[in-house]
C-alpha cells in the first residue's frame, strides 16, 4: 500500500458517526496536486444538513464519552499513536501528494503530529481539580473538571496532519466529541486520520469529519446551534475574526491559532553559522509555509553581509521540485495565487532598493514553484516586512542597537513566534520578556513541540496547543462548596 492507497473509495466521502457516506446530492470538489495542477482525488463536500447530522452524532455521543475511564480515552490515542507509526510512510506520500513539501518533510510531520497524540495519551489519566480550604478555615473548596463538550474544529492546508492532531488529541483526552472541517486543498490526510482512530476504537460519533467546499455556510449553521460548545480553529486571522463574531451568539469557547510575522533576530555576538543553521529551518521549513516561518530577518549591521550570503549560498543550493522525487529539497507552494503573491512582495520588495543575493521568481514549467529567495537592504517599510509572505523568501533589514531590534521585532499585528541569536545571557533574559509573542526561539529555529504550549497573542490569537496547557482548553472548572464538616 502507498500513498492514496490508503484512502478506499468509501474513505474519500464524510465521516459521520462511524460510518463513510457521500454528501446529500451527492456533491464532490477536486484535490489537486500542487506539482502539476492535476486532479489527485475527488472527496465528498458536505452540506450544512450533512454537518448538522455530524453535530448530531457529536452531541448523542458525548454523554458516554465523558463516563469513558480517562485511561481507556489515553489507551485509543496511544493506539492510533502506534498505527500512525506503522503506516507512517503512506502517510507522509498522501499528505506530499496533496500539500507539495517533500516526502522527507511529511515523514516529519507525520512525526510531530504523532506526537500530539502521544502526549495527550499520557495526559488523559492526568486530569484533576483541587481541594482547599477556603481562607477563614469554616469551609472547603472543591474543583472538579469536566470536558466543555462538543466541538467544532476547522484546520488549515499547510499542516494538514499536525493542525489536527493537536486538536482532535486533547479533545480525545479530555472526554469531548468533536466535528472536524479540514481545509478544503488538502482533506486526505484528515481523512486516512479519521479511519486509524475508528480503527484504534474511538467510538461511533467521537470524531466525524466533514469535508466540504461550503466552509462558511458550514460554520455559520454549527455554530448557531447552542449544542456546540467550543470552536478551536487554526487558519488565517481574516477567517478567525469571522469566527470569533460567530461565537457571540451562543457564547462558545474558543481557541485561535492564526497568522505570524516572525521576526528573526541577529546580534553582533551571535554564531554566525548557527544562524544561518537556524534561519534555513525557521524560514524554509514548509517552504516557508508555515504560521511561525522567520518573516522578517533583523540583523547587526556589522554581520548582515557576512549572514546574508552565507544564507544566499544555502538556499541558492537547494533543489526545487516535485515532492516525492528523490533529491528534491523545495516543493512547490499550495496554488497558483500563493505564488503570484510571494511574486509580488518580492518585486515590491525590489522596486523600493532590495537586492536580491538569491532567487527572486519561479523556475520553468509547470506547478506552483518559486526559487529560494534572499533580499537585503530591505526597506523596513516595504510590505514584505508587514505581511506574512508565506513562500520561501528571506528579507533582511539591518539594525544597529538591541532598543532598535526589539522595537521593529515588535512593531506588527502579529505576535506568534519570534527567535533570537545572540551568545549574551542577560540579553537573552531581557529578549525574551521584551518580545511580544507567544513563543521565543533562542538559538534555535524550531520552536513546535507536543510538549510545549504553542500558542500566539495579539493578531496571532489566544489559546495553547500541546504542553500542558493544551487539555485545559478542552475542561470547564466546576466549583464545589462545602461545609468544613
Ligand atoms: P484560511 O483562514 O484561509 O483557512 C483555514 C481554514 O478555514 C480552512 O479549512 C478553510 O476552509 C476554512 N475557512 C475559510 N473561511 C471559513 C469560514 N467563514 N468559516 C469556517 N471556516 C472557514 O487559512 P489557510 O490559508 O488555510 O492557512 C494559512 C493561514 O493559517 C496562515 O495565516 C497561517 O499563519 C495560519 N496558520 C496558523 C497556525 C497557528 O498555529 N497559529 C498554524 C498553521 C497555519
Amino acid at each position: 500500500m502507498s500513498g492514496l492507497d490508503l484512502l478506499g473509495p468509501d474513505q474519500r466521502g464524510l465521516f459521520i458517526g462511524g460510518s463513510w457516506r457521500d454528501a446529500e446530492g451527492g456533491e464532490t470538489f477536486a484535490v489537486y496536486d500542487p506539482a502539476d495542477g492535476s486532479v489527485l482525488a475527488r472527496v465528498a463536500s458536505a452540506t450544512t444538513n450533512d454537518a448538522m447530522d455530524a453535530l448530531d452524532a457529536a452531541a448523542a455521543a458525548q454523554a458516554d464519552w465523558a463516563r469513558t475511564p480517562p485511561r481507556e480515552r489515553g489507551e485509543i490515542l496511544r493506539r492510533a499513536f502506534e498505527l500512525i507509526n506503522a503506516r507512517a510512510d503512506d502517510l507522509a506520500e498522501l499528505m506530499s501528494l496533496e500539500m507539495g513539501k517533500t516526502v522527507a518533510e511529511a515523514k516529519g510531520e507525520v512525526t510531530y503530529a504523532n506526537e500530539f497524540f502521544r502526549w495527550f495519551s499520557e495526559e488523559a489519566v492526568r486530569i484533576h481539580g483541587r481541594w482547599m480550604q477556603n481562607p477563614a478555615g469554616n469551609s472547603r473548596l472543591l474543583t472538579i473538571k469536566k470536558p466543555v463538550g462538543p466541538c467544532f474544529f476547522v484546520t488549515p492546508w499547510n499542516f494538514p496532519l499536525a493542525m489536527g492532531t493537536r486538536k482532535i488529541g486533547p479533545a480525545v483526552a479530555a472526554g469531548c466529541t468533536m466535528v472536524v472541517k479540514p481545509a478544503e486543498l488538502t482533506p486526505l490526510s484528515m481523512l486516512a486520520l479519521a479511519s486509524i482512530l475508528a480503527e484504534a476504537g474511538l467510538p461511533d460519533g467521537v470524531l466525524n469529519v466533514v469535508p466540504t467546499h461550503h466552509s462558511a455556510d458550514m460554520s455559520k449553521a454549527l455554530m448557531a446551534d447552542d449544542r456546540l460548545r467550543k470552536v478551536s480553529f487554526t487558519g488565517s486571522t481574516e477567517v478567525g475574526r469571522v469566527l470569533v463574531r460567530q461565537s457571540a451568539d451562543q457564547l462558545q469557547r474558543i481557541s485561535m491559532e492564526l497568522g505570524g510575522n516572525a521576526p528573526f533576530l541577529v546580534f553582533e555576538d551571535a554564531d554566525i553559522d548557527a544562524a544561518v543553521d537556524g534561519a534555513m529551518i525557521a524560514k524554509m521549513r514548509n517552504m516557508g509555509e508555515a504560521c511561525t516561518a522567520a518573516n522578517r530577518f533583523l540583523v547587526h549591521a556589522d554581520v548582515a553581509e557576512e549572514f546574508a550570503e552565507k544564507l544566499a549560498t544555502r538556499m541558492g543550493k537547494l533543489v526545487v521540485g516535485r515532492g516525492q522525487d528523490a533529491g528534491v529539497d523545495v516543493g512547490p507552494l499550495i496554488e497558483e495565487k500563493a505564488v503570484e503573491s510571494v511574486h509580488q512582495l518580492v518585486t515590491d520588495a525590489v522596486h523600493d532598493g532590495a537586492r536580491v543575493l538569491t532567487g527572486g521568481g519561479s523556475p520553468d514549467g509547470p506547478g506552483f514553484f518559486y526559487n529560494p529567495t534572499v533580499l537585503l537592504d530591505v526597506d523596513p517599510e516595504s510590505e514584505i516586512n508587514s505581511q506574512e509572505i508565506f513562500g520561501p523568501v528571506a528579507p533582511i533589514v539591518t539594525f544597529t542597537t538591541e532598543e532598535e531590534a526589539v522595537t521593529r521585532a515588535n512593531a506588527t499585528e502579529y505576535g506568534l513566534a519570534s527567535y533570537a541569536y545572540t551568545r549574551d545571557l542577560a540579553r537573552t533574559i531581557r529578549l525574551a520578556e521584551a518580545l511580544d509573542y507567544g513563543m521565543v526561539g533562542i538559538n534555535t529555529g524550531l520552536i513546535s513541540n507536543a510538549a510545549a504550549p504553542f500558542g500566539g497573542v495579539k493578531a496571532s490569537g489566544f489559546g495553547r496547543e500541546g504542553g500542558f496547557e493544551g487539555i485545559e482548553e478542552y475542561l470547564e472548572t466546576t466549583y464545589v462548596a462545602l461545609p468544613a464538616g
